[in-house]
């Protein structure tokens, strides 16, 4: 990372910053934003952190997370704070429309931009771009932001929780997508004072009942299985969400335990959002699941997590990632 001194003048000195992240925000976008404005703050800035979407429950007790404006709520709140702010931070999103009308009611706004996010193939949104696909997560690239700037002494137990959060998140607890970077962080982050058990507890260990029966539901009733394509599939209808009584947030992580199948290499979960199809592919091995996003759905992601909006019917959209599969026969069947 190259910190140039205009940058630099920028970060050190108090702007009015409001800090984006993208729709259904998961730990790295709500972690790496609350890392960011509590690491700003300490220059004296006016932090806003703004989503497009609600976040899941489990975070709500992360420093900060009760100021976030989400736009689905308070919409004209949201447009109140956006038009007087001078500084626009993107964390963990690349392209405008990952934050929906956000991204439209911000675009033209006067004001210097900065994005630092991981995903493949960044739109020149921003003056300045920390783009890293190999990054495990936006939370490790904003630790290596406020560390190449020099100020890794503000990384405080606050600025890490939330970093820990997104590491966490992103890499499975450390399953994939790591790097010497993120052992070294988590123990930096550690050594600094933060709980690490006590973050996986947040995130593991806080579902309600519902979110296990849910998950048995899905399991049992809802689980196809392509041995041939060393696939596998979990789909929700809108039904399934009224009768668990479920919100969005409610399913992250399902489409995980289909990894836990040996063999499947391709593992999908598709499911009914309020105006939307919602699709999200996980692999494992070398089978690119975001360019399939990319290329038949308009989505996006990473080599091994992607996702993408469909807006045909459930039934159309599960039909047409079956129809995909026998193309990529090859190389499911190749490792
Ligand atoms: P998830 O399936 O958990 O929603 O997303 C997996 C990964 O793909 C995340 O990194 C997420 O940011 C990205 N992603 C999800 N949906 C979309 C989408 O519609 N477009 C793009 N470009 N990326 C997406
Ligand atoms: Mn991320």
């Amino acid at each position: 990372m190259d910190f140039p001194a205009s940058l630099k003048q920028l970060i050190h000195q108090p702007q009015n910053v409001a800090i984006l992240s993208h729709r259904n925000p998961d730990g790295d976008a709500i972690g790496s934003s609350l890392a960011m404005r509590h690491y700003l703050e300490q220059y004296g800035h006016t932090v806003h952190v703004l989503f497009p979407s609600e976040f899941p429950e489990e975070f709500e007790i992360l420093p900060g997370a009760d100021d976030i404006l989400v736009w689905d709520i308070h919409t004209e709140e949201c447009k109140h704070v956006l038009a007087r702010k001078n500084v626009f931070i993107y964390l963990d999103f690349n392209m405008l429309n990952r934050i929906d009308k956000m991204g439209d009611y911000i675009r033209d706004l006067p004001g210097t931009r900065i994005l630092i996010d991981h995903h493949l193939y960044p739109d020149q949104i921003a003056d300045y771009i920390f783009s890293e696909p190999e990054a495990s997560s936006t939370c490790e690239l904003v630790y290596r932001f406020i560390s190449g700037i020099g100020d890794g002494q503000k990384i405080n137990p606050v600025v890490g929780k939330c970093i820990f959060t997104g590491l966490v998140t992103d890499t499975g607890s450390f399953r994939h997508a790591t790097n010497p970077h993120v052992y070294r962080i988590a123990a930096d982050l550690v050594e600094r004072g933060v709980d690490d058990s006590a973050v996986q507890d947040m995130i593991f260990n806080s579902q309600k009942e519902k979110n296990l029966r849910l998950l048995g539901h899905c399991l049992s009733n809802r689980m196809e299985y392509y041995p041939e394509f060393r696939t596998a599939l979990i789909w929700l209808s809108k039904k399934d969400y009224e009768q668990f009584n479920i919100q969005r947030g409610d399913s992250e992580g399902i489409v995980n335990y289909l990894l836990t199948i040996r063999d499947v290499r391709l593992a999908a979960f598709i499911h009914n959002q309020p105006t939307v199809v919602k699709l999200s592919l996980r692999s494992k091995g070398d089978l690119d699941v975001q360019e399939i996003c990319k290329k038949h759905f308009n989505g996006g992601g990473h080599k091994n997590a992607a996702g993408a909006y469909s807006h045909d019917s459930l039934k159309a959209t599960i039909d047409k990632f079956k129809s995909l599969l026998p193309q990529y026969k090859d190389q499911l069947l190749k490792n």
